[in-house]
Order: structure tokens, then sequence, then C-alpha cells
């Protein structure tokens, strides 16, 4: 199961009172493999709503020691606090071990924050949400890990046409079919140019779409549709 910030999802949550919709994080939902929330609405905040950014990093803000500001200068520390722990609450009670989260988002993002000015400046770091998430042992990813432009996950295969076909899952046309499917195995080619930690996430995600999004439960079905070796799809699984 998987918690997804709901914004991903079409609901109109964001601070502007529109949404973010991607369509993979749709189709998890659509399945019943998800459960949308929204930290900030969770935390008591309205939408639409003053748009806001941490003046520390989200661990110093959580420890007590940064403030979560809005851009007319209120103090929503509070709020964002109280709906990261509810979002850890609701995953807690699922079981869930994976986030998809909107990335950017003072709440949500996991690669990248703005940095607390109000101009527009994006610096390394993570939503409050997102950094509890991580720090209660959960797998959190952004939603742009998810994105094909950024050569981490490709559409289609012949190994997806073929195994798919194979199984039987599918009996529509071929153009409908192909905009189903993702092409794992070719990300990998690319992991020689990011850091090791990125590319460990980038694989536990490459498992976890091939699970949950191909289903493929065995362990060399799934190391056949990733790329990766029997071993590094065991050792990932067994780290779970
Ligand atoms: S708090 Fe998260 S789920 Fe809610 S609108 Fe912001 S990014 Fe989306």
């Amino acid at each position: 199961m998987y918690i997804i910030s709901a914004c991903l999802c079409g609901v109109n949550c964001k601070y502007s009172g529109k949404n973010n919709l991607n369509d993979r994080c749709m189709k998890l939902f659509r399945e019943g493999k998800a459960v949308l929330v929204c930290p900030e609405q969770l935390g008591g905040l309205p939408t639409p709503r003053n748009p806001v950014e941490l003046n520390n990093t989200a661990s110093e803000v959580i420890n007590g020691n940064g403030k979560a500001i809005s851009n007319q200068g209120e103090d929503v520390t509070k709020q964002f606090l109280d709906g990261a722990y509810e979002t850890l609450k609701i995953a807690r009670e699922l079981g869930a071990t994976r986030a998809i989260l909107k990335e950017g988002s003072p709440s949500c993002g996991s690669n990248f924050v703005y940095d607390g000015t109000f101009t527009g400046n994006k610096i390394k770091g993570k939503g409050i949400t997102a950094q509890l998430l991580e720090d209660e042992g959960m797998l959190v990813f952004s939603d742009e890990d998810l994105e094909v432009s950024n050569d981490k996950l490709v559409y289609l295969s012949e190994f997806d046409r073929e195994k798919a076909k194979k199984r039987k899952l599918f009996e529509q046309g071929e153009e409908e079919y192909e905009e189903e499917y993702y092409d794992l195995t070719e990300n990998l080619t690319d992991m020689s140019d990011l850091p090791p930690t990125v590319e460990e996430n980038v694989k536990k995600l490459m498992i976890s779409l091939a699970r949950d999004l191909m289903g493929f439960e065995e362990t060399d079905e799934i190391a056949e549709a990733t790329g990766l070796s029997i071993e590094e799809v065991e050792e990932i699984l067994d780290e779970e």
C-alpha cells in the first residue's frame, strides 16, 4: 500500500485550491493500492491558503528549531507538524511502507524545497511530512521519480509487451496497450551518473513498480522486469 499526496490524484487541496494530477499516481489509486493524504489539510489548514516555506531544515523544524511560515508571516508550524503526525498515524494503521509525495512542497517535498525567502529559489531538502515518514522507516518517493522525461522510467519495451501477452492480462489493442506500460530495464544504463543514495532509491522504486504496477511477484520476474540482478532484488527486498 502506498501513501500518496492527495493533490497528485486530482484532489484540489493545493494552497491555490488546485491540484497536481499525475496519471501514474492515479493508476495506483484506482487499483486500490494507495491511500490519499494531504498533510496540510490534515493539520487543520484551509484551502485555499497562503503559500508556506520552511526557515530551517525539516529535521530542525521537527525538533523545534525551525518554523513553517506563510508569505504573510503567519506561523503555521503546529499545523504542519500535526499534519505530518496524522499522516504517519494513517500510514501505520494501514501498514503502508511506501509513499509517493509531491516534490517541492514544504510538507511533501522529498528532494528539494523552497529556501524560505519566497523568491522561487529551490534548495536541496525535504518537507516536514516526507522527513518524518523517512525517519520512521518508510520509503519516500517523489512524483518526479515517476516522470518519463527524467530518464529514470521509460515507457514500453518488447519485454513488457511479450510478458503481458504471455500472461494474457490484457486484450485491448496495441495502441491502448502501449499507453499502459513502463519499461523499467532501460534505467540502469543511466545510473552511473547518479549519486549512490539516489541510485538506491531508484532501484527500490523500480522494484516497487514492477510489483505493484506490473504485477510481478517472483524475484526472478522482478529481476527480469527491472534489469537488476536477482541478488540485488533479493538484497533490497530483504531490507524491507
Ligand atoms: S500538503 Fe502535500 S498533498 Fe497537500 S497540497 Fe501540498 S503537496 Fe499536495
